[in-house]
C-alpha cells in the first residue's frame, strides 16, 4: 500500500517544529523565552466569553449554515465594508474555521494544477504548500530592504508573471517581516493583477494589529473588487486563535463555491463561536484598544533591545506583532554560517527561541542576507527584557 504522491508536496508550517524544540528543552528543565509562535498569551475578552458559553446554553450546539448563520454574515460584511471605506453585501461573505483554510479554498477555486501563482517569500508558510499540494507552480516574489523596512521586489513579481499565471497572493501587513505597503506599492501590486487578469487573495489577518496609521485594502482600488477574496479572521484582532474563527469575503461566484466547498469539508463553522463572533464585533472594542496597548510596548521593548545587540539591525514596525531583524553580521561575529545552527544555539545558551528566514519559504536566489523572525505576542514585557538581554550578553561574549 502507497500513500498518494501529492503528499511530497505538502509543506507545513515549520514554525510549530520550532516550539516542539523549545517544549524538548523547557522538559528538560531549562528557562525558554518563546519568541517563535505567532499566538497570544492575552484572554479572550470576558463579553466573548460570556458570549459563547450563553450560545451553548442557548443550545446554539447542532449544524447551521455552511457559509455561516446570517446575522453573523451581516455583522461581517458590514463591520469589514466600514473599516475599508466599501460596502459588502452578507451573500459575499462566507464564514471559515480562521483564515486559514480561505487559502486552500480559495486555490482550490481558482487554480488548475500547472497553472501558477505569485505569492509572498519571505510569507506564510502555507502559501507555497497549499499552491504545491494542489499542483500549481508557486511564483514567489520576494522583499528589499528600505530605510524603514521592506518594500515589495516588484521587478521580481513582475519576471515571475508568466502567460500561465492565473492568481497572486499579497500580505500586507506583513508576516513574518511586518511589511506594510505604501499607497503606490499596493498600486503597483493591482496595476499587475489588472494588466495579467489575475485572481486576488489579499490577505488581511493583521489589518488592525496596526500601531501608528491607517490600514488600506487592496480591493477598494479600482478594477479590484471582481477579482479580490479578502481573508478576515478574528484570530489575533479579538484573541481568538484558538476559537477558530474567519471569514472570505469574495465576488459572489467565488464565495458560492467556498460556500460548497465548506460543506464539503467541515459542514459549517462551529455553530456557538460564530455567536461569539458577533458579540466580538458588535460588543465593547476597548479590550482591542488595550490590547494593542500592551504589544506597543513590548514592541517598544523588544525593538530597543534587539538594535542594541551587536550585528543586528531592525527598525520598529508600525504593525503586527513581530520583528525581522538583520542578523547578517551577528553571525558573522559569532563565526557561524548557517542563521538554523545560530537559532539552535542560542536556544542551548540563552533559552531564546526564535524562527529564522528558512521557516517562511524556500530561500529565493541571490539571497545573501540572514534573518530572524521574533514575535512578541506571546511573551510578557518583562521577559522579553530578560530573555533579549541573554541573548545580548552571550552574544558580547562570544
Ligand atoms: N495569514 C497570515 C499572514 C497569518 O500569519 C496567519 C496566522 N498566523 C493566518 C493567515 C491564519 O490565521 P488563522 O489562525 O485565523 O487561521
Amino acid at each position: 500500500m502507497a500513500l498518494a504522491q501529492r503528499l511530497s508536496r505538502l509543506g507545513t508550517e515549520t514554525a510549530f517544529a520550532v516550539a516542539l524544540a523549545a517544549a524538548d528543552w523547557k522538559a528538560q528543565g531549562h528557562r525558554v523565552y518563546p519568541f517563535h509562535l505567532g499566538d497570544l498569551n492575552l484572554p479572550m475578552a470576558p463579553h466573548i466569553v460570556e458570549a459563547m458559553n450563553a450560545a451553548i446554553a442557548d443550545g446554539k450546539t447542532g449544524y447551521c449554515p455552511g457559509a455561516g448563520i446570517p446575522p453573523l454574515r451581516e455583522a461581517l460584511a458590514q463591520d469589514i465594508g466600514e473599516r475599508r471605506g466599501t460596502t459588502y453585501d452578507p451573500d459575499q461573505v462566507v464564514v471559515m474555521t480562521g483564515g486559514k483554510p480561505v487559502i486552500g479554498k480559495f486555490l482550490q477555486a481558482v487554480m488548475d494544477p500547472g497553472k501558477g501563482v505569485l505569492y509572498p517569500n519571505p510569507g506564510f508558510p502555507i502559501y507555497e504548500s497549499q499552491i504545491e499540494y494542489l499542483g500549481g507552480q508557486a511564483l514567489p516574489y520576494g522583499y528589499l530592504p528600505t530605510y524603514d523596512g521592506f518594500a515589495i521586489d516588484l521587478d521580481q513579481g513582475r519576471a515571475s508573471t508568466t502567460d500561465d499565471t492565473v492568481a497572486l497572493i499579497y500580505n500586507d501587513l506583513q508576516n513574518p517581516i511586518s511589511a506594510e505597503s505604501s499607497a503606490a506599492e499596493r498600486e503597483a501590486i493591482a496595476a499587475l493583477a489588472v494588466e495579467h487578469d489575475l485572481w486576488v487573495l489579499s490577505d488581511e489577518a493583521y489589518y488592525e494589529m496596526r500601531y501608528e496609521g491607517t490600514s488600506a485594502s487592496i480591493a477598494t482600488l479600482p478594477g479590484m473588487a471582481q477579482r479580490t477574496v479578502i481573508l478576515y479572521t478574528f484570530s489575533k484582532k479579538f484573541a481568538m486563535t484558538g476559537s477558530r474563527l474567519g471569514c472570505a469575503v469574495a465576488p459572489r461566484e467565488i464565495a458560492s463555491v467556498l460556500s460548497t466547498m465548506n460543506t464539503n469539508d467541515e459542514s459549517c463553522t462551529t455553530h456557538y463561536v460564530q455567536w461569539a463572533g458577533i458579540a466580538a464585533l458588535q460588543g465593547d472594542q476597548q479590550p482591542v484598544a488595550d490590547m494593542l496597548d500592551v504589544l506597543r510596548e513590548r514592541r517598544d521593548v523588544a525593538c530597543e533591545l534587539v538594535d542594541s545587540i551587536p550585528g543586528m539591525h531592525v527598525q520598529t514596525p508600525r504593525s503586527t506583532f513581530y520583528l525581522f531583524p538583520d542578523v547578517t553580521e551577528t553571525l558573522q561575529r559569532m563565526g557561524m554560517s548557517d542563521v538554523s545552527e545560530f537559532a539552535t544555539q542560542a536556544l542551548h545558551a540563552t533559552g531564546v527561541s526564535f524562527c529564522t528566514r528558512r521557516h517562511f519559504g524556500r530561500p529565493l536566489a541571490g539571497e545573501d542576507r540572514d534573518y530572524i523572525r521574533l514575535a512578541y505576542s506571546g511573551i510578557d514585557a518583562a521577559d522579553i527584557t530578560e530573555g533579549l538581554t541573554a541573548l545580548k550578553s552571550w552574544i558580547e561574549s562570544a
